[in-house]
């Protein structure tokens, strides 16, 4: 088989179909959680007509986790019969999976079956939205997301029953060279993996807990970093699956270990190419504009919290003294604060929130800072001082400290009704609300370990 790599055209598709070396393209669409979910399609059939469209059921954008359709969305329901979406190939998206064999992959816009209009709700379509202003004023903005994990001993099947995983090391293997080389059989199959799929890993690490890695990705424009963060989590789950582990991203998987971000590095450039955060004349090189965008990440952070910890489980990673943040300040360069900046008085300067948990949809997050930070800009918010020493015991904006704090901010943000429109923020809403109330209905193991015997 040729040895082949990076993102693909259709040409160069067809060539590669016609000497046998990918027989199968995977064609997936972004749900609400931030999965890939789609189709295998026969080379064949692929290049015959699902090149230009396919469809999915509706359901795709109203189920939970589970993929169980809950009632009372608007956009689809039981009642509404749940018919189709368009699946559209995003072709610039097109790329070879090295780690799946005879396999390429082309991540889809999804659209109304009938009119052929963007989903306001689904994932790319919402990110896409606030690019497309951010392009009327001529900006551009640069993401990276790094993605914290965590590694077991066991694969997914022997854990399915719930028993208790065992990280793949023993100890915090933070920046550890000797721990992480026993994981190479993953790690250097995720990042040579994921560069011959045409996403630039910069490093992977271990992590500031046992069997905890991190995959940084070199920043690009928000669009692609979304694909790319989507491509690392189903990467890191196929190959560690592979290689006869389990991989997971929740958030915190146990109250006892430290739990996994999605830090989210973002700069704002012009459409030629100028640092726009960049100002040689300020004492840390943040120009006006980077002034206002923070100012409005932190006057609107708790409208954006949803979307940067979008599950029950997601507020249990904001501890104290975990590197997790519980405070909505900014500060330079001190990663006990929820808005840190980097790169000061370079042109990389840049602001970095760490408010996101590994369970973030990318789509979402990118696209709810970018609102956030561009009403700053547009109101043009003034600054408030920075913060200094340790935020968890300072004083200082809280973030919701639980789902249901987190979605009545969602629900009453003027911000993000103005920039997302009502029909997706009470979209969200309700996803939110379901979660919430089924986490209500179930009964845990941990009521059941402490009640069982003992009341
Ligand atoms: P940290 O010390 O937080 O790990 P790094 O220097 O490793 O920071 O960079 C983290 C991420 O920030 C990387 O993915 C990198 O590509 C990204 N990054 C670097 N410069 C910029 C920028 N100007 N805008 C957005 N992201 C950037």
């Amino acid at each position: 088989m040729t040895e082949i790599s990076g993102k693909l055209t259709l040409d160069a598709l067809k060539q590669l179909a016609s000497d046998g070396t990918i027989d199968t393209v995977i064609a997936a669409c972004i749900d609400m959680q931030g999965r890939l979910m789609g189709k295998r399609f026969h080379i064949n059939f692929f290049l015959d007509s699902a090149w230009e469209e396919t469809h999915g059921c509706n359901y795709l954008l109203a189920t939970d986790i589970e993929m169980f359709p809950a009632d009372g969305y608007k956009a689809t329901s039981w009642s509404a019969g749940y018919g189709d979406y368009t699946m559209k190939p995003d072709i610039s998206t097109l790329r070879v999976i090295p780690w799946l064999e005879g396999t390429a992959l082309v991540l889809c816009d999804v659209l109304d079956h009938h009119d052929h209009t963007p989903v306001p709700h689904s994932p790319r379509a919402v990110l896409r939205k606030q690019i497309a202003r951010l392009e009327t004023m001529n900006i551009r903005a640069m993401m990276a997301s790094e993605l914290e994990f965590f590694l077991f001993r066991e694969t997914y099947e022997e854990l399915a029953d719930g028993a208790r995983p065992t990280p793949i090391s023993a100890y915090n293997e933070d920046y550890h060279i000797f721990q992480t080389t026993k994981e190479e059989s993953v790690y250097r199959a995720l990042r040579n993996g994921l560069n011959a799929a045409a996403v630039p890993v910069e490093n992977s690490k271990g992590e500031a807990e046992a069997g905890q890695g991190e995959i940084n990705i070199r920043y690009a424009d928000a669009l692609t970093m979304a694909d790319s963060h989507s491509i690392v989590k189903n990467a890191a789950k196929e190959i560690a699956w592979q290689r006869g582990h389990a991989a997971t991203f929740m958030a915190k998987w146990s109250h006892e270990r430290a739990g996994s971000s999605s830090h989210i590095h973002q700069s704002l450039w012009s459409s030629e190419g100028a640092p726009l955060f960049y100002d040689a004349g300020d004492a840390r090189g943040m120009s006006p504009m980077m002034r206002h965008y923070l100012a409005g990440l932190l006057a609107h952070a708790s409208e954006i919290t949803f979307f940067l910890a979008p599950n029950v489980n997601s507020y249990k990673r904001f501890a104290r003294g975990t590197f997790a943040p519980t405070k909505a300040v900014w500060s330079d360069d001190n990663r006990t604060a929820g808005y840190r900046v980097c790169g000061a008085n370079t042109e990389a300067v840049r602001v970095e929130c760490r408010v996101g948990g590994s369970d973030l949809n990318p789509y979402l997050a990118f696209a709810a800072l970018l609102a956030a930070g561009m009403r700053g800009i547009e109101e043009s918010l003034p600054l408030e001082d920075m913060f200094r020493g340790d935020a968890y015991s300072g004083e200082g904006r809280e973030i919701p400290k639980t789902l249901p704090a987190a979605t009545a901010a969602l629900r009453d943000s003027e911000m993000l009704r103005a920039a997302f429109g009502d029909d997706v923020v009470n979209h969200y809403v309700h996803a939110a609300e379901w979660e919430q109330s089924e986490f209500e209905r179930h009964v845990t193991d941990w009521e059941f370990r402490r009640n069982f015997e003992r009341s």
